[in-house]
């Protein structure tokens, strides 16, 4: 059995996890309770979930739709309950894997996927949680909306009637931690200024989704909300295997 399948061991990492954010929060002032860990999964074999369920941990995060559904299948038909974030790109064909499963969809960047999932909603009646994915870094291979185009997005998006804004979400470039800094400040202020714009109450647009193993310490420092975190948690990911390329031992897929 692989060390890490023990949930005794995830549980330590868990807690550990857990008291580090609260001491971030409470050194900035942030109450932890409005403090979320998403455990991101993506790449672990399904029994890794379950171990983790085992170790108390009921809310996952996931970057790919069929992925989603396997994993999603599995726990269920083991009788367990959890929490799906969809933290991956929003391809609009992939919409009936991801809007059933799961309960906010991180990475809408355009008003043709947020369309889609409105589609979903008014053919099921259920309206679809999403944050706007930013690409606060500016780097070309970066999915998100422009930082200058989050507001005409959000125009658009809050015109849906079957689609809730929850809020934004930054996926940092790798850099310094205080170019990582200021990438998630630029998220919280454009958060804010959503808020000034289109919000009712200050309860509105609640969620920051910012920060991942590496940087989690400072994204709770800025703000953040719900926390992405994968590696220090389940360890390193297994290495994904080519699509469609035959093995070693042939072409045994
Ligand atoms: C993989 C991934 C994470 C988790 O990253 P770690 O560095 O393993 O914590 C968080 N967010 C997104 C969008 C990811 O794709």
């Amino acid at each position: 059995m692989h060390p890490l399948l023990q949930p005794e061991l995830l549980a330590q990492r868990w807690q550990k996890l857990l008291e580090h954010i609260r001491e971030r929060a409470t050194a900035v002032g942030r109450d932890a309770a409005e403090i979320r860990i998403i455990a991101v999964s993506k790449g672990h074999p399904p029994e890794m979930l379950e171990s983790a369920v085992h170790a108390g941990i009921y809310c996952f995060g996931e970057n790919y739709a069929q992925e989603l559904r396997m994993k999603a299948d599995y726990l269920q038909q083991r009788g367990y309950t959890v929490e799906w974030h969809f933290i991956g790109h929003v391809q609009t064909n992939k919409v009936n894997l991801i809007a059933p499963r799961a309960t906010l969809i991180h990475g809408v960047d355009s008003a043709r996927a947020a369309e889609a999932l409105n589609r979903w909603g008014e053919r099921t009646g259920k309206p679809v949680a999403i944050l706007l994915q930013v690409n606060t870094s500016g780097e070309q291979s970066k999915h998100g909306c422009a930082p200058e185009e989050v507001f005409s997005l959000a125009e658009t998006v809050l015109r849906l009637p079957f689609v809730r804004l929850y809020g934004l979400m930054t996926i940092p470039a790798p850099a310094t931690a205080e170019r990582v800094r200021a990438e998630f400040r630029l998220l919280r202020q454009l958060r804010d200024e959503l808020r000034q714009r289109y919000g009712t109450t200050p309860e509105d647009f609640p969620h920051l989704s910012m920060g991942m193993s590496a940087d989690y310490e400072i994204a709770v420092e800025e703000g953040a909300t719900l926390l992405r975190i994968g590696t220090a948690l389940f360890g390193e990911r297994p290495p994904k295997l080519p699509k469609n390329v035959p093995s070693a031992h042939g072409q045994d897929a």
